[in-house]
């Protein structure tokens, strides 16, 4: 029998509400067979863990996705797969952190949580947690799991976690892949999309916990004035910049800004330019509004969503210490999170 491990992080799902205070409170995750019974039937044996403080996923950390990292890999022989309830505020954050932290991994990491806490009639959190757990015990005719990457499920769509966005607060429907295919769709049978599955390279996984909180994540608007950031484009404090610009990769040709921005990447800053729009990615140089990018050494972050940009940026910071490597890095797909 395939053998899942369910980690519970925090998040809506694993919440009861407090009848006193009316307050959502997380519950006792061993618990989780009273409230889906279902989980007994399922032709897997599964295992549950809590961490030691499940939390609202707004408050995750670095550290925290160091601890499920870690958790992982200490526990990756013993299962064919792992399903990771979280909260959904943050949950494309931490797949797309796992996804570089974790390298060709061969067995399903899954992502799961809900709209309404498992105790609420309507819950889509049963739905959610049983399907993730049949998509990370699924193997294929070769005995192989067919998930071999970090994935987002919910909804009845399964996403790279690394291209996923959480895109609604209060429909069931809460993510997207805006520039990827979904890997599987799940109606009366779960489809998986074979040619959309990444393949590791190597025949086991490898693991590098160092990340860098040295970075910022900064919006362009029109009209924006640049000095109220100046302090951000100090090297010695932050290290990375992910700049968040229009259309495919476009901003104002203000010379101040220009200016801050060339010192800043002559002083060893790396600044990597991914779109604001909400699908479609960076072509930088495709208009004179781009150009400047180039010419000063600026990453084209191709179609990064703004979660594996930031995520990615931490972990080519924490990874490497030379800026061209960590420029190198940042314009290469590591694991499926962009188009080349
Ligand atoms: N605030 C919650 C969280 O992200 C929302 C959710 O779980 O859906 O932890």
């Amino acid at each position: 029998m395939t053998k899942v491990l369910v980690i519970y992080t925090g998040g809506t799902i694993g919440m009861i509400k407090n009848p006193e205070t009316g307050l959502l409170n997380s519950f006792d995750f061993n618990s989780v067979y009273e409230h889906i019974p279902e989980l007994n039937r399922l032709h897997t044996e599964i295992d549950t863990m809590s961490v030691t403080r499940p939390i609202d996923s707004s408050e995750m950390s670095s550290e925290d996705w160091i601890q499920m990292a870690k958790l992982i890999q200490n526990s990756y022989d013993r299962y064919d797969g792992f399903v990771i309830l979280h909260g959904t505020d943050t949950m494309s954050y931490t797949a797309s952190a796992l996804s570089f932290m974790i390298k060709d991994l061969q067995k399903p990491v899954i992502l799961t949580g809900s709209q309404l806490p498992i105790g609420v009639i309507r819950t889509d959190g049963k739905e959610n947690l049983i399907t993730a757990i049949e998509i990370a015990a699924a193997k294929d005719s070769n005995g192989e799991s067919i998930i071999q990457e970090v994935a987002v499920y919910f909804e009845y769509s399964l996403y790279r976690g690394n291209r996923s966005s959480k895109v609604s607060s209060h429909q069931f429907e809460a993510f997207k892949s805006p520039n990827y295919p979904e890997l599987a769709i799940a109606g009366v049978n779960i489809k998986y999309k074979w040619s959309a599955l990444f393949r590791p390279k190597q025949s086991k996984p490898s693991y590098n916990f160092s990340l860098s909180n040295s970075v910022a994540l900064l919006k362009i608007y029109p009209g924006m004035d640049i000095n109220l950031y100046r302090g951000l484009f100090d090297v010695s404090k932050t290290k990375g910049i992910v700049l968040e610009t229009f259309g495919s990769g476009n901003a104002p040709s203000n010379i101040e800004m220009q200016s801050l921005m060339k010192d800043y990447v002559e002083g060893g800053g790396v600044i990597v330019n991914i779109t604001q729009c909400s699908s479609g990615g960076v072509k930088q140089g495709a208009y004179h509004t781009s150009s400047f990018f180039n010419k000063i050494g600026v990453i084209s972050g191709s179609d990064l969503t703004v979660e594996a940009a930031i995520t990615k940026l931490m972990f080519a910071l924490g990874t490497e210490s030379n800026s061209d490597n960590i420029k190198a890095l940042m314009a290469t797909p590591m694991c499926g999170e962009m188009e080349r």
